[in-house]
């Protein structure tokens, strides 16, 4: 019997990961995050000053990749390389690398490896189209680029106000908000939000026009805009789907 697999491919900031994690928690699935694959790999290379036109290296590099995963933890070489794979400089270059055929034909086998029973929730861009054409249920989550910046600027406010940034109520009433926690994580929301979203404009750019494998829903996804709903929403509606074809 074939392991079965649910797909949930999308663009950046669309809520991907934790409906993955959820879906895979609700059904106790193996997960695949495979961004954080792609991910790993760019910070391995930047940290060996490996050139993105030297292809050769590019793909020995990917395929002897040390990588482990321990739930959301990701190591890389042996060290906990969690929060440093995620900052948008790697994801940017992630992209960029992500764009090599060899690169991607490296990292193949890999993504594959992790579909075991009972099953798996696997999250990335090609894993409908190219990783697992042959999956039960294939996912296609998006939201307008507006939407997914807002997201993604919320986030980066608490993290900036949970690492101890601040503003003086003085400076808050002045931008019209409240002096409040609320106040300070929507003036800083705000102010990173265009940034953020020209961020997510370029990698959204570059991940569909590529040649290879480029981010498009696969013919046989269902595509949800889940900019009106919940991520509670959205896993119970993904289960609802996967409950009707098994
Ligand atoms: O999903 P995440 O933002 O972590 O992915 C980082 C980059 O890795 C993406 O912008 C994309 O270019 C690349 N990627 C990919 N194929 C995947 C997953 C990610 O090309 N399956």
């Amino acid at each position: 019997m074939t392991t079965p697999v649910i797909t949930i491919d999308g663009p950046v900031a669309s809520g991907k990961g934790t409906i993955a994690r959820r879906l895979a928690e609700a059904l106790n699935f193996h997960m695949l995050d495979s961004g954080a694959i792609y991910r790993a790999h760019a910070q391995a290379c930047l940290t060996r000053h490996i050139e993105f036109n030297e292809i050769n290296r590019l793909a020995i590099e990917a395929k002897a990749l040390s990588l482990q995963f321990s739930g959301e933890d990701v190591w890389l070489d042996g060290a906990d390389a969690t929060d440093a794979i995620r900052s948008e400089a790697v994801g940017m270059a992630a992209s960029t690398l992500s764009a090599i055929p060899e690169v991607r034909a490296a990292l193949l086998q890999r993504q594959r490896d992790f579909s075991q029973p009972p099953g798996l929730v696997a999250d990335g861009r090609d894993m409908g189209t190219i990783v697992f054409p042959d999956a039960a249920l294939k996912i296609y989550l998006t939201a307008t680029a507006q939407v997914r910046a807002e997201r993604r600027s919320g986030q980066v406010a608490r993290q900036r106000v949970a690492a101890g940034e601040t503003m003086s109520a003085k400076q808050l009433i002045e931008k019209g908000q409240s002096p409040t926690i609320a106040g300070l994580l929507e003036t800083i929301r705000a102010q990173v939000q265009p940034d953020v979203e020209a961020q997510i404009r370029r990698r959204d750019s570059q991940d569909k026009s590529r040649e290879i494998a480029p981010l498009k829903p696969a013919v046989d996804a269902i595509v949800i805009d889940n900019a009106a709903h919940s991520p509670d929403e959205t896993v119970v509606a993904i289960l609802r789907l996967w409950h009707l074809r098994t």
